[in-house]
């Protein structure tokens, strides 16, 4: 019988779980990481979502281990080259580029962030539960007409292009691969061109080696005095102290951030600096990587992945 451990269950398609169940018993989580590395070895497969790090302590217990299966695009929450050697496939989004076209949840987080920062939404609901009702403090900045800046035109920057196209927004992209293009987006052959022209700059490359810390001291001071910066990609992709600097000199009206710097293990501890700085800064905003968080996107993604695990035992 195939032991299939689910370790974040929480609102999990219910019609996922049927199809998983047609090739094996699930058992649910959520446990926390020394419960984890107990009861790993008594799985054949593991669905995870963001909260863990499966790395080599985790892998190393797995004994029976043969499938992780992630419903997301980025596997940095995944030591997929150790998992590889042990002979662990790791089933997740990347590549699907068809199915991902029909999920949107990202793209639209990402302007809900812009959108509450430029018109300032969560001061101003904090205002108004105090018992103010002032409309002075908070008066906002218009879209059209400005410019934006995408740093990575691929599935969702050019969705993010779509929707500010339909803002009136002049949109403007710096991007790695020559087959990006989008109807009236103009591609910028610098990034320090992108970050001068831009009002807003919003970041969708994936992680590795060549988008680590991509942004830095130098990219945030190439950038327009009062402009703003929207993260949804990854944390890494940012060295979070030259944003924090950036922000506490006054050269950005606002950041916007839904990833952060090793998220899973320094909020654990308390440790993460960007939210100890948003504390007491309004100037930063932060969502808990909802980026992909919707009822129709995690649906969709949940049925995906339990297809590709049914086939995945059905073939080995
Ligand atoms: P994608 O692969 O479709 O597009 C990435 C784009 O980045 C491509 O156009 C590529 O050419 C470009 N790129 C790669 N390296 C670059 C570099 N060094 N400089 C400039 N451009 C570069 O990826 P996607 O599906 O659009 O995802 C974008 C990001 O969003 C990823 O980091 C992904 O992990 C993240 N994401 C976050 C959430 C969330 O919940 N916040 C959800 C889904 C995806």
């Amino acid at each position: 019988m195939i032991s299939i451990l689910n370790i974040e269950p929480k609102d999990y398609s219910p019609e996922a779980r049927s199809l998983i169940e047609t090739i094996g018993k699930v058992y649910d989580g959520p446990f926390n990481r020394n419960e984890l590395v107990q009861k790993i070895p008594e799985f054949d497969a593991l669905i995870v979502r963001l909260s863990h790090q499966i790395d080599v302590e985790i892998i190393d217990s797995a004994k029976r281990l043969k499938v992780i299966s992630s419903a997301t695009t980025a596997l940095n929450h995944i030591n997929v080259d150790y998992a590889k050697k042990k002979g662990i496939e790791v089933l997740s989004l990347k590549n699907e580029t068809d199915f991902l076209e029909g999920i949107h949840a990202t793209a639209e987080h990402t302007w809900a962030l812009i959108l509450s920062l430029i018109r300032k939404v969560p001061q101003a609901y904090q205002s108004v539960l105090k018992g103010e009702w002032d409309r002075d403090s908070f008066k906002g900045r218009e879209l059209h007409g400005a410019t934006l800046g995408i740093v990575g035109l691929g599935r969702i920057g050019k969705k993010i292009a779509k929707y500010a196209l339909a803002f009136g927004m002049k949109v403007i992209a710096y991007t790695k691969n020559s087959v990006d293009k989008y109807d009236h987006v103009q591609i910028i052959k610098s990034l320090e061109s992108l970050l001068k022209l831009s009002d807003i700059v919003s970041v969708h490359v994936p992680l590795d080696s060549s988008t680590y810390k991509m942004f830095g001291r130098e990219q945030f001071s190439k950038m327009k005095k009062g402009a703003f910066f929207i993260n949804t990609s990854r944390g890494e992709v940012i060295d979070e102290n030259a944003l924090i600097t950036a922000i506490k000199q006054g050269h950005l009206a606002g950041v916007a951030l839904d990833v952060l710097h090793k998220e899973v293990q320094l909020i654990r501890y308390g440790l993460s600096k960007a939210v100890e700085f948003a504390k007491n800064e309004d100037r930063l905003i932060i969502t808990p990587h909802i980026g992909g968080a919707t009822l129709e996107s995690m649906e969709k993604t949940e049925m995906f992945m339990a297809k590709k695990l049914v086939n995945f035992f059905m073939n080995n």
